[in-house]
């Protein structure tokens, strides 16, 4: 199984993916647990461009999916091939939702990357936090220095944060939304229950 976790920044996120694989894990499963931009040495180098370095919307687009190409083959295929399950902070939602809802890059050329880089792989599950601008903001603020992203307007997150949605609403029965203000005990609490109810 291929399980992908998606936000915007300070949906709180990172915090449940470690919560989930304890999950998988404790079904006995053989887990890998990785994240994009990145998830590989090469795929490291390329995200540390993508967050710092100035540079064409498009060329940012084709860098993602350059790190995302890489992480499918070495990680991804090989570990679903031979039974694991696979969970990754962030996919190509992130894809549409910064570089597309966020950026404005036309979504029909996400499109056609998705289709040349993974035509025929998509997560089984996507599981969205949810979260309000205003809530988001706050929790970056008060925990971490901000990258280049963080730093873009609030009009950018309500953009990327929509187009999440959109797709959501696009395919339920891929995603599950998660209302990220709630309490941390009743975010996993519903976690455990849609972990659970995998087959
Ligand atoms: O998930 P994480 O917070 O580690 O992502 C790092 C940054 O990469 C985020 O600030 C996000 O805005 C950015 N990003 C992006 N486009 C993607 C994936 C991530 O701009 N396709």
């Amino acid at each position: 199984r291929f399980i992908t976790f998606e936000g915007i920044d300070g949906a709180g996120k990172s915090t449940h993916i470690q919560f989930v694989a304890e999950l998988i894990r404790a079904r006995g499963q053989e887990l890998v647990s990785s994240r994009e931009p990145g998830g590989t040495p090469l795929g490291e180098k390329l995200r540390e461009m993508v967050l710092h370095d100035a540079m064409h919307l498009e060329t940012e687009a084709l860098l993602v999916f350059a790190s995302r190409r890489e992480h499918i083959a070495r990680v991804i295929e090989p570990a679903l091939a031979r039974g694991a399950w696979v969970i990754s902070d962030r996919f190509t939602d992130a894809s549409f939702a910064y570089q597309g809802g966020g950026r404005g890059l036309d979504l029909a050329k996400l499109d056609t990357l998705a289709n040349w880089v993974h035509p025929a792989l998509w997560p089984d599950l996507t599981i969205l936090f949810d979260v309000p601008l205003d809530v988001a903001r706050a929790r970056l603020d008060a925990t971490r220095q901000l990258d280049r992203f963080e730093q873009e307007k609030a009009d950018f997150f309500l953009a990327t944060r929509n187009e999440y949605l959109r797709r959501a609403a696009q395919e339920p029965q891929r995603f599950r939304v998660i209302d990220s203000t709630q309490t941390i005990e009743a975010t996993r609490a519903q976690l455990a229950e849609i972990i659970g109810a995998l087959p």
